[in-house]
């Protein structure tokens, strides 16, 4: 399929001569926007169902989850290669030498050739940069930052506990390592209309990241956020899908052709959300934005 944007895969396929799948990992970090490290309660759109210290106590190791992985894929592709993606949580927030444990764990399975880290943007002391650094060195690294907006009055709203020129100083100081940097934004936020959404793109335009992750305005049952969107509506624009997807389109329209945008959606369990009620997956709706690009829908 020809985009007119960098995808994820045409950025892999730039640095390895192989196939590369990313396998998902949660190595049980928690987040210090609950805890009270960086904030209590969380992000008022979190998922607190999913939020419990069984949750990570009872994860597998991170080579275990590895070997599952690779062990679905290896059958069909037996030359695929591997990138280890710290998803769940903050995977940033521990003790340096416990990360680096986990970190190292994942590198040293023979068939791993990377990492992705995702992360807040105020939990990555120069310490661990360093350290991340020297695995940059020899091994593919992209360090993930949820930002989600570049809007500190936003931010506040949503408790986000940092505020976006902590999102600025981390990126900066990821990449002034030679370390690739990717953003997380959510798109539809309370109060964020069409125009502030896209002063979004001019502002992250302006950074030295690699990757951009957009994922629509998801409200789950039971968060904060679902019970101020049933209490005050009218802060929040409900999306159709087309009108979304022409947001996205013009979001990315502003933003360099270097930067690889990786997707623009992100899909919950059915039964968890309240809106909105798409029920696309990731690729149903990339091929509907290229079918809107075509002018065919
Ligand atoms: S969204 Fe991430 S940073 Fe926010 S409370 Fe949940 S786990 Fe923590």
């Amino acid at each position: 399929m020809l985009h007119p944007w960098r995808d994820f895969g045409d950025f892999l396929k730039g640095i390895f001569p192989f196939k590369v799948q990313k396998i998902s990992i949660n190595a049980g970090f928690t987040c210090p926007n609950r805890d009270g490290s960086k904030g209590v309660g969380g992000c008022t759109y979190c998922n607190n169902q999913t939020f419990s210290p069984q949750y990570a106590a009872n994860e597998k190791s991170v080579s275990q989850q590895l070997e599952e992985g690779i062990a679905f894929f290896s059958y069909k592709y037996p030359q695929m290669k591997y990138i280890a993606y710290f998803q769940a949580y903050t995977n940033t927030y521990d003790a340096t030498e416990k990360l680096l444990a986990k970190y190292y764990e994942a590198l040293n399975h023979p068939d791993v050739v990377g990492l992705i880290i995702g992360t807040r943007p105020d939990c990555v002391p120069d310490e661990l940069l360093d350290a991340l650094e020297k695995i940059s060195k020899t091994h593919f690294l992209l360090i993930e930052y949820g930002v989600e907006s570049t809007d500190n009055q936003t931010l506040e709203y949503i408790n986000r506990g940092h505020t976006y020129e902590d999102a600025v100083d981390a990126i900066r100081r990821t990449v002034a390592r030679g370390i690739y940097c990717g953003v997380h934004l959510i798109l539809g936020l309370p109060d964020e209309d069409r125009e502030k959404i896209l002063s979004h793109a001019d502002k992250i335009a302006q950074l030295p990241i690699t990757t951009v992750k957009l994922h629509q305005l998801q409200l789950i049952r039971g968060t904060k956020m679902a019970e101020q969107y049933l209490e005050h509506p009218d802060r929040f624009h409900r999306y159709e899908v087309d009108e979304y997807i022409d947001l996205c389109l013009d979001f990315i329209r502003r933003l360099p052709k270097s930067f690889v945008i990786e997707r623009f959606v992100s899909q919950s369990p059915k039964e968890l959300l309240l809106i909105p009620g798409w029920g696309l997956k990731n690729y149903e709706f990339t091929a509907r934005v290229q079918k809107r690009l075509e002018k065919k829908i």
